[in-house]
């Protein structure tokens, strides 16, 4: 594992994915966060090599999307207009000038992040400008035009024909569109753990979806409570991801490492800390030495405090990849571009970061108390559901 280089896959035009000037979905989310490792020394040779990425071809997007749709993304894209018909504008997903050529970009960056794994030129790679996990095959859907993940594992596929992919997505909203595409497959396992549809977007995963035909048992979903902290995530770890991917026997272990599951979040409610976070991302990091010879692929995904939170969390998984302690300090430098990048976006300042245990508020004893009663509730439905969880 020394030896081998972990690949960032990353340039700064994956930035050009804006979607509208005050959209939630901030470029910052990442950009920040590639600027973070920097500071921390992750991205020196020869342990890592950041490698630039192309666009991903229209033949590599139509593995995950429908002709049509492909052609009405370019439609928007040169027009800025919406394409209702499509899931772009109004709403979530607008439409922008130059969105098809900065999606298809982003979509080429988790290709080649998946491709220097498959080819073991990386052991571990990353890429942080992916994870766009609600795209499904003919819409936009969730800020999401094309689903790179899921063009990527279908590449992976059709370069090494009988390659076993576990897809694990820890964002606080369900994989709905990566879950879509592989329901009725048992070649690509999907597991996402989430808070529950009940109470966000996209309303969708419930521990009883299992797949179906010969993907039965390769779909886990496991809704969490609102207030599911580092605990509940712990449980889930140890009693749903483990044993899950120990049964099914991946190939390759692809994470969506959404970081809109911390507790100061603005658009769940999850209760996560850095600290929880980092041990989750570091036990699945540790399933894939176990389980795949370390063969894994990160992706970003969401996260709302773009100046803060989410791009120590992603630095921090880059220092996971690395096999290195997790740097707790914050350079002063990179949190004075944090707040000048704030300002720049007329965004409110980032507010103080917290400690690396503690960032942001916890929630009272008692609904702490109610979400791991509701989270051992949930673990027991997903086991007693899924075939690959049977004793
Ligand atoms: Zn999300």
């Amino acid at each position: 594992m020394e030896s081998t280089p972990v690949l960032l896959s990353y340039n700064s035009s994956l930035a050009n994915y804006r979607l509208s000037e005050n959209h939630p979905l901030r470029p910052e989310r990442f950009s920040l966060a590639v600027a973070l490792m920097d500071a921390w020394g992750l991205l020196d040779p020869p342990q890592t090599r950041v490698a630039s990425p192309s666009p991903a071809s229209d033949a590599d997007l139509l593995l995950a999307h429908a002709s049509a749709y492909v052609s009405a993304v370019k439609a928007a894209s040169q027009s800025g207009a919406a394409q209702p018909d499509y899931g772009i504008g109004p709403g979530d997903t607008p439409a922008f000038r130059g969105m098809h050529e900065a999606a298809a970009l982003g979509v080429g960056a988790t290709c080649a992040a998946v491709d220097a794994v498959v080819a073991g030129t990386a052991v571990r790679a990353y890429s942080p400008a992916g994870g766009l996990h609600h795209a499904h095959r003919d819409h936009a859907s969730g800020f999401c035009i094309y689903n790179d993940a899921v063009v990527a594992i279908e590449r992976a596929i059709r370069t090494r024909p009988g390659l076993r992919v576990a897809y694990v997505d820890i964002d606080a909203h369900h994989g709905d569109g990566v879950e879509a595409a592989f329901y009725e497959r048992g070649d690509v396992l999907t597991l996402s753990v989430h808070e529950s549809g009940r109470y966000l977007f996209p309303g969708t995963g419930r521990a009883t979806d299992i797949g179906t035909g010969a993907g039965l048992g390769a779909c886990i979903d496991v809704p969490l409570p609102p207030y599911a902290g580092d605990e509940c995530y712990q449980l889930v770890l140890e009693q749903v991801i483990a044993p899950a991917l120990r049964a099914y026997a991946p190939d390759l272990i692809v994470l969506q490492a959404g970081a809109d599951t911390h507790r100061t979040d603005p658009l769940t409610h999850l209760d996560l800390s850095v600290a929880g976070y980092v041990r989750l991302v570091a036990g699945i990091i540790s399933l894939a030495d176990e389980l795949t010879g370390g063969r894994i692929v990160v992706l970003g995904g969401g996260g709302y405090q773009p100046f803060s939170e989410v791009p120590r969390m992603w630095a921090s998984v880059m220092a996971l990849l690395l096999g290195r302690e997790v740097p707790t300090d914050l350079p002063p430098a990179w949190l004075a571009r944090c707040a000048d990048e704030a300002r720049a976006a007329e965004q409110p300042a980032p507010q103080a970061l917290g400690t690396f245990e503690e960032s942001g508020p916890p929630p009272s004893d008692a609904s702490a108390h109610d979400a791991l009663a509701a989270t051992l509730h949930a673990i027991a439905a997903v086991c007693s559901a899924s075939p690959l969880l049977e004793e």
